[in-house]
């Protein structure tokens, strides 16, 4: 797999604002390059992109897509869309076939996904075919399609490190001299 996009449906910037930025912060921790939302929510992308150039990488957010628009794009290009839901195929049944492809867009919903999406998508695609989460079927998603480990990713650039300890919290932040802790 290249490349690996988030888009995210039916935001709504009250409601959603805290799991659509699980949603993303989930993303880019498992390996997407960036997400799409389809809602205009300016606030909730600098959010996740403060917190992105914080912890390294080049993960990007682009607020307040049409969804229709990007998904034709992606297709021309070549590219692959996964749509998660629960209503689908079963994710260990296609998963050789979707770590086979280049690039993927992953599509998760909120609210009641549109039926073109259904059409649109190469796959639908349930993580378990039982009613969860969108941040819990990014996760394994993205963790069951990679060749390489996502929890090993490295995420150069940022402010802050996490040096993993089996007590306590050890982070190097670049903002201050030297490693601290907190
Ligand atoms: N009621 C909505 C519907 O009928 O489409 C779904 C709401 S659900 C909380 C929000 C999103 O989480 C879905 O659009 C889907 O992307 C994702 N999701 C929830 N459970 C899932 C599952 N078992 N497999 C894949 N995706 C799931």
């Amino acid at each position: 797999m290249k490349r690996i996009v988030i888009l995210r449906l039916g935001h709504r910037p009250v409601r959603d604002k805290r799991i659509t930025t699980h949603v993303g912060l989930t993303a880019r921790a498992f390996g997407a390059e960036g997400m799409l939302l389809a809602s205009d929510d300016r606030k909730l992308a600098d959010n996740i992109l403060d917190v992105a150039k914080r912890w390294g990488g080049n993960f990007y957010v682009k607020n307040d897509v049409n969804w229709k628009t990007e998904i034709r794009k992606w297709k021309e290009e070549g590219g692959k869309v996964c749509h998660l839901s629960m209503y689908g195929v079963n994710l260990p049944d296609v998963v050789g076939d979707i770590g086979q492809c280049e690039d993927l867009m992953v599509v998760v919903g909120a609210e009641k996904v549109p039926f073109e999406i259904y059409e649109m998508a190469d796959w639908n695609v349930a993580v378990g075919n039982q009613p969860h989460s969108e941040v819990a079927a990014v996760a394994v998603t993205l963790d069951r399609i990679a060749s390489i480990d996502p929890l090993k990713n490295e995420f150069n650039g940022g402010d802050l490190k996490i040096i993993p300890a089996e007590r306590g919290k050890k982070v190097i932040d670049n903002r201050q001299e030297g490693p601290g802790s907190s």
